[in-house]
């Protein structure tokens, strides 16, 4: 009975090292896409600033032209008050001429502006395109690191399993039934020491006599709160 406990002990050892791996292995993958999220998020972000820095300098180059056929304007203009004749027809064309020169110079006033405007913008995409690489590095370094962690945690699990299989191969039947039953009832712990009187398990104690019994006997006794399997083993020579 006593090597059945000791391969009940190990059972449980192992079974909760399963169930740490597969909540990690649960856990990582969210993690992924979380960052997955993320980084598209800033990813956007950063095409949207390009896309305005490319739709101002598109109305930027729309004025620049919109001067220049002004400015050819104001030339054609200027030509024809040679041929002008009357006084009349020259005060007109005058008129002509001094609002196509203020249009021409509100357009260059928009210009100038737009100028500034496209400054700062090319200066805040550049930033954050300098952000952005940063930042995917970061991400790549960890999306791999967390990949290779979860092949890890693969390859312990399988390490793990294959441990706990062989030792339910060595444990008899009833008992391993009796083991996955407690388990699937008490979180996973069927199995639990008893040290000075207090089950490890639900941390209540146990009658005196019973550990007085569990240090001697060698029959597989459950707590009376519980119900897990219980043990014993002298603690203070572990510490000691
Ligand atoms: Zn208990």
């Amino acid at each position: 009975m006593k090597e059945q406990l000791s391969y009940l002990i190990e059972l449980q050892k192992f079974d909760l090292i399963i169930g740490r791996i597969i909540f990690k292995k649960g856990e990582l993958p969210e993690k992924i896409v979380q960052m997955d999220e993320g980084f598209a998020v800033l990813s956007k972000s950063v095409e949207e600033g390009k896309k305005k820095f490319e739709e101002l300098n598109k109305l930027q180059g729309e004025k620049e032209d919109k001067l220049k056929k002004g400015v050819d304007t104001l030339k054609k203009t200027k030509d024809r008050l040679l041929e002008v004749k009357t006084n009349k027809e020259y005060q007109a064309m005058l008129k002509e001429i001094e609002t196509v020169e203020n249009k021409n110079s509100e357009i260059e006033d928009e210009i100038i502006s737009g100028l500034d405007q496209i400054d700062n913008m090319r200066a805040e995409v550049r930033a954050k395109e300098k952000d952005f690489e940063t930042r995917r590095s970061q991400y790549e370094k960890e999306k791999e690191k967390i990949e290779k962690e979860i092949s890890q945690l693969d390859r312990d699990l399988q390490d793990t399993e294959k441990k706990t299989d062989a030792l339910r191969k060595q444990i008899r039947d009833e008992l391993l039934k009796r083991y996955e039953t407690i388990k699937g009832r008490r979180n996973g712990v069927a199995v639990a020491l008893v040290w000075k009187e207090v089950c490890g398990g639900c941390h209540m104690n146990i009658p005196p006599q019973m550990y007085i019994e569990l240090q001697r006997s060698s029959e597989l006794l459950t707590c009376p709160n519980c119900n897990r399997i219980v043990y014993w083993y002298n603690q203070s020579e572990k510490d000691a």
